[in-house]
């Protein structure tokens, strides 16, 4: 038996799961969410990453990003590390591209502020 926390609503629902991969049998849950993140958690762990980036700037030297979508959970670390080798050096805003395919992961990670432009 392993127990997980659905992070999907702030209910924090504590998830039993008996069995692995494709044959597991769930309980605990609130809702269908909590089935979808379980059986997504035992078989694609995906994450979303939000951060920020250093600027060549010195009014802001930091600007906030985020991932354009989901990443798998275990290039979590890999996609930091490109973030933080970054250092944005035009003046760009929200929804802007900051690094395109990110580790190979399809997400770009993008702009989630126009600080730069304010
Ligand atoms: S199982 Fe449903 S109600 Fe419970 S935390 Fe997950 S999404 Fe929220």
């Amino acid at each position: 038996m392993k127990e997980l926390v659905c992070i999907v609503c702030p209910n924090g629902c504590t998830l039993h799961i008996e069995g692995e991969g494709k044959n597991i049998k769930i309980s605990g849950q609130k809702c269908r969410k909590g089935l979808t993140f379980a059986q997504n958690e035992m078989t694609n762990p995906m994450r979303s990453i939000c951060s920020t980036v250093r600027t060549a700037f010195r009014d802001v030297p930091v600007l906030p990003v985020k991932v354009s979508c989901e990443i798998p959970k275990d290039k979590i670390f890999e996609v930091m590390q490109a973030i933080n080798r970054v250092t944005v050096q035009e003046r760009i805003g929200t929804g802007d591209i900051i690094i395109k395919n990110v580790c190979g992961t399809a997400a770009d990670i993008i702009a989630t502020s126009n600080i730069l432009k304010e």
